[in-house]
């Protein structure tokens, strides 16, 4: 796509995005469930498109469209409370004291980048693009090269559900086209207000220093996973051997470890269960079939980590899964002693793929040099009992500085579309810590916060107003005074 055509794309978005802000909130919802309606709507074609673009199996995509359709309703019941328009109303006193009222406005058009590994949930029509239309925001979406036809099925879909409202066809423009020069132009047109991305932290960086960059600099949410580190607590380890290193594998060679919370580290203690551990995990990683990546470029690059890893000092594989053919992913774990891992950064990068590096512990001092070691992260899971806990207040401390989502048992992959979700973490998971991408709270990515001062009543916006007519959420002369619908 030219840059001529980019152009016309994004003018079109910004008179949609004033639409979108002149619209009552519970308008915005009732067209966001519209968009909800039509994605429902589409049938067994989208599933087969999105399989055979990205090698995803039916019952993974049928799940995940249902989850996008979800993030649509949930994030339009969010706005419709009021929670994020965050109105804040001092009175004044009529005389000295002004009347002052604050609520968070759109941005303006949102530039989307969609992930390759959930082409519903993170692509088009996915978290991000709802985020931004819940915000009231126009969405100029660039498609990700790995599933061009599926995209242009959602992309179809939403602007069937912005006709049935009478929006305009600007409030989500498409971007075509593979290349970093379409998504530079977008990123760099002066009507962008915002910038959302998951993928590669290669991509996600040079598109934050663009935005940075700018005449006008903007901000660029971007997500870009991590290595989710896993430690398993001695008391733990020795009670649940071979059930947690079945529970480890599972969720390391789930949707063939494309995930940005896959469990790609996982911190032990030299102690005596260790040997057993390590057997057992060389026997579930044998069961794990290979199957097909996302697409070459995430296979190749994934071969070429797994080769990397080996050439560090230390790395010995433990066990690999059925043996691959071009463009899929063998299952496999490595390991190495935590003095390597502590002085070698290639060791904590991520292997976007089944594998995952086993770090063997003196203490729980050296414990803490891996963690310290690591970057910022998605998530840490600690594999835990309350009693280790006890013993390892340390680590626990430092882990609440290091990541987004702390898990205790369990494991990372599977990320709930809830209020209380938080999905970025510290640099490198995410460029601003700040914010979550999954859940109604990605919403406050997209909005900024706005004061009147002494205006009528009837020039406020609704939200505002004296009378509360759209029965919001509101804080008034520092009492709350609550949503009615
Ligand atoms: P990617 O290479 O980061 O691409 C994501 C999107 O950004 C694509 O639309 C791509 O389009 C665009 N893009 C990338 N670099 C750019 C740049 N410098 N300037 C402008 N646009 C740019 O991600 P991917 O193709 O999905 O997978 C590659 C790697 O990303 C994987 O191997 C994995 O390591 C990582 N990944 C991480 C996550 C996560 O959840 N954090 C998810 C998927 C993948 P063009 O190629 O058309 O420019």
């Amino acid at each position: 796509m030219s840059n001529e055509q980019i152009h016309a794309i994004v003018l079109k978005s910004v008179a949609a995005s004033d639409y979108l802000q002149k619209i009552s909130l519970h308008e915005r919802a009732a067209l966001m469930h519209s968009i909800a309606d039509e994605i429902t709507e589409l049938g067994e074609s989208l599933i087969q498109t999105a399989e055979q673009e990205t090698g995803l199996p039916n019952a993974r995509l049928q799940g995940e469209k249902g989850r996008t359709v979800g993030q649509w309703r949930s994030y339009a019941n969010a706005i419709k409370s009021g929670l994020f328009a965050e109105a804040r109303i001092d009175k004044g006193d009529g005389v000295q004291k002004a009347d002052i009222r604050k609520y968070n406005k759109a941005v303006g058009p949102v530039a989307v980048f969609g992930a390759s590994n959930f082409p519903f949930a993170f692509s088009t029509a996915g978290g991000d693009t709802a985020s931004a239309i819940a915000a009231g925001c126009s969405v100029v979406y660039k498609e990700h090269p790995g599933h061009p036809a599926t995209s242009q099925i959602m992309a179809e879909a939403i602007q069937r559900g912005l006709r049935k409202h009478g929006a305009p066809e600007g409030a989500f423009g498409y971007i075509q086209g593979a290349g970093n020069s379409v998504g530079e132009a977008l990123v760099l047109h002066p009507a962008i207000k915002a910038v959302a991305f998951t993928g590669s932290l290669a991509g996600g960086k040079a598109l934050f220093n663009l935005g940075v960059t700018r005449e006008e600099p903007i901000p660029v949410f971007a997500e870009m996973g991590s290595v989710n580190p896993v430690f398993a607590l001695p008391e733990f380890l020795q009670q649940n051997t071979s059930t947690f290193a079945q529970q480890y594998v599972g969720s390391l060679s789930l949707g063939v470890g494309q995930f940005c919370t896959n469990p790609g580290v996982l911190v032990v203690q030299k102690d005596a269960s260790l040997a057993s551990f390590k057997q057992q995990l060389q026997e579930e990683i044998a069961k794990i079939p290979a199957a097909r990546m996302l697409h070459q470029g995430i296979a190749n690059s994934y071969n070429q980590g797994r080769s990397q890893l080996l050439e560090q000092q230390g790395v010995e594989q433990i066990g690999a899964g059925s043996a691959a053919e071009n463009g899929q992913g063998q299952g496999a774990i490595y390991s190495v002693d935590a003095k390597y891992f502590i002085d070698n950064p290639i060791l904590s990068h991520e292997v976007f793929g089944p594998a995952g590096l086993l770090v063997e512990c003196e203490d729980q001092q050296q414990m803490l040099a891996v963690l310290a070691q690591l970057g910022g992260q998605l998530t840490i899971t600690f594999s835990a009992t309350k009693g280790d806990m006890k013993q390892y207040v340390d680590l626990f401390n430092l882990a609440q500085k290091k990541c987004g989502r702390l898990l205790f048992g369990g494991m990372p992959t599977g990320v709930d579309v809830v209020l209380a979700m938080q999905h970025g973490g510290p640099f490198p998971s995410s460029t601003d810590s700040r914010f979550t991408s999954v859940g109604p709270d990605a919403i406050k990515r997209f909005l900024r916060p706005v004061s009147f001062q002494n205006w009528p009543d009837e020039l406020l916006p609704q939200e505002l107003q004296e009378s509360n007519p759209l029965k919001i959420e509101r804080i008034v002369d520092n009492k709350r005074e609550l949503a009615y619908s």
